[in-house]
């Protein structure tokens, strides 16, 4: 297929080669020139605009950095919408906020567009290995025509329904692990000031009712889980400015929606702490570190 593709950025560049390396046909555009030298080496097609990214694609990817990009790239002058021609599926797998995606989607679907939101998981090593999540929101048809393309990036490849949901699952899922990577942080500590061996803590927590992903995959203290950014001090991974990111855009959606979401707002405070101190760069399981420290 053609394909236009914006923001060739950490996750998007990666993305775009595997595109290539599926056979596809892809045609870039970034700010950045560094990012565009880097596609055309791969086999892409460095384009100079948007308008000269899109005009010829069957579809649209685009990954940008958050709402008001997305915004602006769509809906702005000389936006997709107005270079792309009829017909084109728009696929935007940034994570952004459900209103925007909501918003971009109803401005495609006037102008004639099927749009998908398809943010992902799996962060820069899922996007380089073609082994991302998609959580894909939009209308049937279009996540029928979009699924074999986003399969050349990802393994799973899940519809949530329409339009804004692919965002909400994305939301609602780093909502549950930011809470469940400060609670782990907690026990951890907690068993520190006990006496409790961290291993120890770790072979009985991690079969009982206390296991969770953040645990046995991501154990924020160091040695139990031996991949883990724990054990590298805590070199991102997926950063704490991008943990902090996704529950600000929770708390956004809970306020809209009118949901109580009381440990994700208390979470968000704690990461936005771990942020002010100049970590932000660092892996989010690096709030260990700071709720260790806080202990009298
Ligand atoms: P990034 O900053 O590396 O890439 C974004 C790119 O968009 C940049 O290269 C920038 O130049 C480009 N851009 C911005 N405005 C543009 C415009 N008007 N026209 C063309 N290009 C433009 O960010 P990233 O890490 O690739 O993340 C992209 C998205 O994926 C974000 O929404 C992020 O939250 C999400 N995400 C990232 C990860 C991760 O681990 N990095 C994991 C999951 C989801």
């Amino acid at each position: 297929m053609r394909i236009g593709f914006i923001g060739l950025g950490n996750m998007g560049g990666p993305m775009a080669l595997n595109l290539l390396k599926a056979g596809h046909h892809v045609t870039g555009f970034d700010l950045a020139k560094p990012l565009l030298e880097a596609l055309a080496k791969g086999g892409g097609t460095a384009a100079p605009s948007i308008p000269a990214a899109v005009a010829a694609a069957e579809i649209v990817v685009t990954m940008l950095p958050a709402g008001p990009h997305v915004r602006q790239v769509y809906t702005g002058e000389n936006g997709v919408l107005g270079a792309a021609k009829k017909g084109t599926l728009l696929i935007d797998s940034s994570t952004i906020d459900v209103e925007s995606a909501r918003a971009v989607s109803k401005a495609a679907a006037e102008r004639g567009f099927d749009m998908l939101d398809a943010p992902v998981s799996g962060g820069v090593g899922g996007a380089a290995a073609g082994t991302l999540t998609f959580m894909v929101g939009g209308s049937e048809p279009g996540f029928a025509r979009g699924k074999p393309v986003l399969e050349a990036m990802g393994k799973t490849i899940v519809h949530a329904g329409p339009a804004g949901n692919g965002q909400a699952a994305k939301i609602c899922n780093n909502m549950i692990l930011g809470i469940n990577m400060i609670a782990v942080c907690e026990g951890f500590a907690l068993a520190e000031r006990l006496g409790l061996d961290w291993q120890k803590l770790f072979d009985i927590s991690s079969k009982s009712s206390g296991q969770c992903w953040a645990m046995t995959n991501y154990c924020p203290a160091p040695g139990p889980v031996p991949a883990a950014p724990s054990n590298r001090d805590y070199q991102a991974g997926f950063t704490a400015d991008m943990m902090l990111k996704d529950l600000k855009l929770a708390q956004q959606a809970a306020q809209a929606a009118g949901a109580a979401t009381p440990l994700g707002a208390e979470a968000a405070a704690l990461f936005q702490l771990l942020v002010n101190t100049g970590a932000g760069s660092k892996d989010f399981s690096a709030i260990f570190r700071m709720i260790r420290s806080a202990a009298g």
